[in-house]
């Protein structure tokens, strides 16, 4: 099998598996005060500071969570009160299902929010919450967080970034980028699925818990956290260090798509190295992703989450694509990508499309649906 679905999950690293191999042979709850529990702790602490030290934030206001859905989901509560949701048009599902009542800040036609619309939306009204992804999942089109972070404060918004699909592939840096928290997730940097993280700007480091019970993570998520998932976690993103490599690669498959006919989505826009989307006109991407998983090769419609469903993603008709986000599929290389895999990937590419380009009506439509 030819793994090319990295922004469903990474592919898990060497020094990982390590990591949790070894969390998982220390008997412990970190809560315990004997010897035992009191070894379980240290490696969550350690791994608490190779997560901040990684992104620049202060271990201290590091939460521990089961994942990104978590630790979004963490955000909005903790941090809304009783300010208005603004969520960008392009959003994963864990955030758009988080809060009530949102307004939708929009996106051009590349996917990247629009920064004016937002202006008027922020000074229009109550101050508000802002959650905007750093990097698309579908597309990898990547917002211009630092820019909307310096708006979200002079209209005394605040501001969540879902960072899920850049950490690790561009530089992550929650006190630069400006943002009041950030989500990350292990199982999309090459750690295990089962843990993911809040990082806080100081002013929230005492959030107020979406899980309250046994006072774990200093009160912020109750729950006895995930040890061994959690050093993974850190040792992932220790061994993170970029996906600049990628970005050959990636356009490589691009290329070998749009010999093909395919329309590469937010193209115009600063993306992330790993990730395409290409559509096929006239070809529904549930088709493209059967036959190209035929053919051994793994990519995706839409996200992960979503893609049991049929139905054109909202990221794309968020950007106007109309039928074409019906049809398109994303393309998203993990960390280890083999060049010749991404040869094979344009082999099966083109097979699969004149196989299915094949199967359109010839009634004159056709040529309509393909141009
Ligand atoms: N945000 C984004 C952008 C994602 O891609 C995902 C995973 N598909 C999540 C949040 C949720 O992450 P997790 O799987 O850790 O709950």
């Amino acid at each position: 099998m030819i793994y090319l679905d990295a922004n469903a999950s990474e592919p898990l690293r060497p020094d990982a598996l390590a990591a949790v191999h070894s969390a998982l042979m220390q008997t412990g709850n970190p809560s315990s005060v004997h010897q035992a529990g009191r070894a379980a702790r240290r490696i969550l602490e350690e791994a608490r500071e190779q997560l901040a030290f990684r992104f620049s934030a202060r271990p201290g206001n590091l939460v521990f969570t089961s994942g990104a859905t978590e630790a979004n989901a963490l955000a909005v509560h903790g941090l809304r009160a009783s300010r208005r949701l603004l969520i960008g048009a392009t959003e994963h599902d864990s955030i758009r299902a988080s809060g009530s009542e949102a307004e939708i800040i929009p996106v051009d036609d590349s996917g990247v929010v629009a920064l004016d619309s937002l202006e008027a939306m922020l000074g229009s009204g109550p101050p508000a919450l802002v959650c905007l992804m750093l990097a698309n999942n579908e597309t990898g089109v990547m917002h211009p967080v630092r820019e909307v972070a310096a708006l979200c404060r002079s209209h005394g918004a605040l501001l969540h970034v879902d960072a899920v699909q850049a950490a690790g592939r561009v530089p992550l840096d929650l006190s630069e980028l400006g943002a009041d928290s950030l989500a990350i997730s292990s199982h999309k940097l090459g750690g295990p699925a089962g843990a993911g993280a809040l990082l806080l700007a100081p002013a929230h480091a005492d959030i107020c818990p979406l899980i309250a019970g046994g006072g774990q993570e200093r009160g912020r998520r109750g729950g006895t956290p995930a040890v061994a998932a959690i050093a993974g976690f850190a040792a992932a993103a220790l061994a993170a260090s970029g996906g600049e490599h990628l970005a050959p690669l990636r356009d490589s498959a691009e290329r070998a798509a749009v010999a093909r006919g395919a329309v590469v989505c937010g193209a115009a826009a600063p993306r992330l190295p790993n990730t395409s989307c290409v559509a096929l006109p006239g070809v529904r991407a549930d088709a493209q992703v059967i036959a190209l998983d035929l053919a051994r090769i793994a990519v995706s419609a839409g996200a992960a989450c979503s893609s049991g469903k049929v139905g054109a993603s909202h990221v794309l008709r968020a950007m106007g694509l109309g039928p074409l986000a019906g049809q398109a599929i994303r393309i998203s290389l993990p960390w280890n990508a083999d060049p010749a895999h991404v040869d094979a990937f344009g082999r099966a590419y083109a097979a699969m499309a004149e196989r299915l380009h094949a199967a359109l009506p010839h009634d004159g439509s056709r040529e309509a649906i393909m141009r």
